[in-house]
C-alpha cells in the first residue's frame, strides 16, 4: 500500500456530488397512470417456473405485474422493443440516472441510440423496504445475470439453467431463432424482488434472502411494445449461492392488464433520443 499525503484526511472530506442528477427527467404521470389501471383486465398470464424463464408481450399502454407466488423468489428480467430487438433493457444507465434499485415511479431505460423509457414502475409491495443497515434494496439494477460461462470459471462444470441460459431459450422459443441467434440479445437484467447492495469495508458485491413473501408483486406500465422474459433465477430468494440446483426456487406469475379505450388520453409513447447522431462528422 502507499503512503498516504499529509492531506488525505481532506481529499477524502471532499463531499460526494450526484453524476446525473435527474430532476431534469421527464416526470411520468402516475396519476393518469394510476387512474387507467383501475378500469384495467387482465388480458394475459403466464407462469415462469422455478429455474426456467417465460416470454411475454405487453403492448404500449398495458401493464404487466410480476407477482411472488409460492414463496420467496427473485426474477431475472430482460425487454425488447417488440419491434426492433436491438433496442433493449440498459440496467447500466437505468443505474446511472436512478441509483443502484429501482422503485414506483423511475424508469426502465433502453439502449442506445434509443435511450428512452421502455416501461415505469407503477406499483411496488416492497417499495417499504428502503434501505437496510447493511446497505441493502430491493429491485436491483447492480447485478447482471447468474450465467453459465462465469459459472465454469469460478468453479468449473456445466450448468444449464442460470437465468442467461434461461432467457435465451424462453427468446429463442417466442421468436423462432436458434439459440445462437437468441443468446446475443440476452442482455443485462432488473433483478426482481432481488435484496442486495455493496459491504461498506471491501465494496464487494452482496446478495442476502430476498424479503419478498407470496402476495408481492412488482407492477409496470409499456410505454413502447415490449417482449419481456423472466426467469425464476436458479438462487431462489439468493440467500446462499447461484448456478446449482440446491436453492429452493419457486415460480413467478407474470399478468398483463389493458386499460379501457379512452383511458390514457394525453398519454404518448416516448419518442427516441434527440441526439442527432453526428458524433461531431
Ligand atoms: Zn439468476
Amino acid at each position: 500500500m502507499t503512503q498516504a499525503p499529509e492531506d488525505a484526511a481532506l481529499r477524502r472530506a471532499v463531499p460526494p456530488v450526484i453524476c446525473y442528477p435527474n430532476d431534469s427527467l421527464p416526470v411520468p404521470d402516475l396519476a393518469l397512470y394510476a387512474g387507467a389501471r383501475a378500469g384495467a383486465e387482465k388480458v394475459a398470464e403466464v407462469l415462469a417456473p422455478p429455474r426456467e424463464a417465460a416470454s411475454f408481450e405487453v403492448k404500449a399502454g398495458q401493464f404487466f405485474r410480476i407477482s411472488c407466488v409460492g414463496g420467496p423468489q427473485v426474477g431475472d428480467l430482460n425487454l425488447w422493443n417488440a419491434r426492433e430487438l436491438g433496442e433493449r433493457f440498459y440496467s447500466g444507465k437505468t443505474r446511472a440516472l436512478h441509483g443502484t434499485h429501482v422503485t414506483t415511479g423511475e424508469r426502465l431505460w433502453s439502449s442506445f441510440p434509443a435511450l428512452r423509457p421502455m416501461a415505469t414502475i407503477t406499483d411496488d409491495s416492497l417499495s417499504w423496504y428502503g434501505i437496510d443497515a447493511f446497505g441493502g434494496s430491493v429491485h436491483d439494477v447492480i447485478g447482471t445475470r447468474c450465467d453459465p460461462y462465469t459459472h465454469n470459471l469460478l468453479s468449473g462444470g456445466q450448468y444449464h439453467h442460470c437465468c442467461h441460459s434461461n432467457l435465451t431459450r424462453a427468446l429463442a422459443d417466442h421468436t423462432g431463432m436458434s439459440l445462437a441467434e437468441a443468446e446475443p440479445h440476452v442482455h443485462d437484467v432488473l433483478n426482481v424482488f432481488m435484496c442486495t447492495g455493496f459491504t461498506r469495508d471491501t465494496g464487494q458485491y452482496f446478495m442476502k434472502a430476498s424479503p419478498v413473501r407470496p402476495g408481492d408483486y412488482l407492477e409496470l406500465f409499456a410505454e413502447i411494445d415490449l417482449i419481456g422474459a423472466l426467469s425464476a433465477c436458479p438462487g431462489g430468494d439468493c440467500s446462499a449461492e447461484h448456478s446449482s440446483d440446491s436453492a429452493a426456487c419457486h415460480p413467478l406469475l407474470i399478468e398483463v392488464f389493458a386499460p379501457v379505450a379512452g383511458a390514457l388520453a394525453g398519454w404518448n409513447q416516448p419518442p427516441v433520443n434527440g441526439y442527432d447522431r453526428s458524433h461531431g462528422r
